[in-house]
């Protein structure tokens, strides 16, 4: 038994039901999502909805102003005289 996949995502999930590629050009295959995807829009899922890169979360504006500062604020200065001297 040979696995199937998705022929427009490559998914071998299987999410549903496979059916025929509504695009002729390609044929084969495909998965329900990607045939919805089709039909509601007339065209191939594409690429960037079916992978999901790991997308680095947006910093907060707390996260940020975190990063901004210095691991090791400066020592604040005791005193307007140099003691050492
Ligand atoms: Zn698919």
């Amino acid at each position: 038994m040979r696995a199937q996949a998705c022929v427009n995502c490559g998914s071998d999930k299987r999410h549903g039901k496979w059916l025929t590629n509504p695009d002729k050009a390609v044929g084969g295959r495909v998965c329900g999502t990607c045939y919805k995807y089709y039909h509601d829009h007339g065209c191939p899922r594409p690429r960037e909805l079916y992978e999901r890169p790991p997308r680095p979360r947006p910093l907060t504006a707390a996260e940020a102003a975190e990063m901004a500062r210095p691991s090791h604020p400066p020592r604040a200065v005791r005193g307007s005289g140099a003691p050492w001297r």
